[in-house]
Formats: C-alpha cells, structure tokens, sequence
C-alpha cells in the first residue's frame, strides 16, 4: 500500500460541469483521511471514493472563495447526523474560516431543531472545531503531519496551502495560488503537487472579461510546471482547470507542462487516484 494516497474527488472550477464535482481532493496517509476543500458535490465524490464524512480526521480549507466551500454545509450536517455519538469536525482554514462556520450554523439552525426534536438519541448539536491557521505545523501525531504555508491569491487573502507528511513522502494541495515563496517551501522535494492551474492562452481567446480576470490570480499551466520543477516534485497534478479540459483535450495540456518539468503530469478527472511512496 502506498505511503500517501491522493484522490481528487472534484476538479472542476466554479463553473458547474455535468462530469467535474467542485474542488475537493481526499488524502489518505498512515490510517487519517483529510478532506482538503469542499465543492460542488463533494460528499457523492467522497461516497465514490468509500470516505464518509463521519470518518475523516480533518477537513482544510485552502480559502473561502465559494467554489471551495459550496458543500461545507453538507459536510458539517451529514457528519452530525451520521455519528452515533458527538464526533466534532476538525476544521482548519484560513483567518475568516470561524465567521464563515458561524454563518452556516445560523442557516442550518431550522435544522437542528428539527433533527434534535424528531431523534432521541441525538442531544448534541454539529459540533465542529474552526482553528485558523497562516502558516505553521497544522498537525502532528506519531505518524501523519501537515504543515501549511501562505499562498498568493489575491486580492483574496488570507490563503493556505497543505503539505501532508507521512513515511517519509509528502503531497502538497496548494488551492489557487500564483507562483510564491510559500509555495516553493511547500513543495520542496514533495512527491506530488496538485495545483489548480488555467490556460491563459485560450482565456485571452475567449475574451470575457470576467474570464479573463481569471488569470490574475492562479496559476498558468507554465508556471505550475516551473514550481514543480523548482520544487523536484515527482508528480505534477493539474486541477480546477480554467477553461475546463475539453474531452480527449488532456494530451495538449500536458505538453505545455512537459515543456518545462520532466517528471510525470497528471491532468485530473474526478476520482483520478494519485499515490505517493
Ligand atoms: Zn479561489
Ligand atoms: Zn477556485
């Protein structure tokens, strides 16, 4: 079995897709399952993906644009009412992550109450458990730790990414993010990168404005190639691919990442499975 094994549950982008769940990737590693964002459907994904939301260890959230929260809700609900007995969520994100919870818990309050009043024996209400980080070790136990670092997405800020550790390999989840110092230390000598990643060149054919803004703010396929490369990752996975990949299109995008790293290029589809050690 492998040290580290990384499913992308969603790797679509806000544009809703009949075949691309929202971002959303599952890292299993040393007997802990970490949830890293919660898009469009992710809960059907991680089904797939034999995760139930009852036995993840963590989830983390790179940042709080929509796109990478849509299902927290379902995640937090369906936890609760699936754990026989109070199971709090670990949930790390960035600054804002606890106001963005407390607002969800207002919304799911009718609920709640509606659950709390019709099951017996359930008492306690969805507990979860925000820690907001900027950078820093995230979590550590005997076997398993995570790090973070801050990303570039702005103007949206704060932003994290993930380096989960175990067995001597690491993956690193890095969000949206434009190349940065954060993200170098993130990847270095990682196993895997998976960056969400656009294509500049056909955004600017398009010509849409609000598409085209796009592109200030992630990562071109060319310069998640340069990270990985600066990085000696082994494995580069491209994710939220803006516009999205057209079927049978993957071949073209992987040669403008091969033109500049030469270890192996995945182009993700849901429920793409990548390993690490
Ligand atoms: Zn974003
Ligand atoms: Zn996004």
């Amino acid at each position: 079995m492998a040290a580290i094994e990384v499913v992308l549950l969603g790797t679509g982008s806000p544009i809703p897709d009949p075949d691309r769940a929202g971002p959303s990737t599952l890292v299993r590693a040393g007997g802990r399952t970490f949830l890293v964002d919660c898009g469009r459907g992710v809960l059907m994904r991680a089904a797939a993906a034999g995760a139930p939301p009852a036995a993840l260890t963590a989830t983390l959230l790179t940042h709080l644009h929509s796109d990478h929260i849509t299902d927290l809700d379902d995640v937090i609900t369906t936890r609760w009412v699936t754990s026989f007995a109070p199971s709090p969520l670990p949930l790390v994100g960035p600054p804002g992550t606890a106001a963005v919870v407390d607002g969800l818990r207002a919304s799911l309050e009718p609920d709640i109450s509606y659950r709390l009043a019709h099951h017996e024996d359930l008492t306690w209400e969805p507990p979860v458990e925000v820690t907001e980080v900027t950078g820093g070790i995230v979590l550590e136990d005997e076997v398993v730790r995570v790090l973070a670092e801050p990303t570039d997405h702005r103007p949206v800020q704060p932003t994290v990414g993930y380096r989960v550790e175990h067995g001597g390999h690491a993956v690193v989840l890095a969000g949206d993010t434009v190349p940065c110092e954060g993200l170098d230390r993130l990847c270095q000598g990682a196993d895997v990168l998976v960056i969400t990643v656009v294509r500049d060149d056909l955004i600017h054919r398009f010509g849409v404005p609000r598409l085209v803004d796009v592109c200030d703010y992630h990562s071109t396929v060319e310069q998640a190639a340069d990270t990985a490369a600066r990085a000696g990752v082994s494995t580069l996975v491209l994710t939220h691919c803006v516009p999205a990949v057209a079927p049978g299109g993957e071949d073209e995008w992987q040669a403008i990442a091969a033109a500049r790293f030469d270890g192996e290029i995945v182009v993700a589809a849901d429920l793409d499975v990548v390993t690490a050690g």
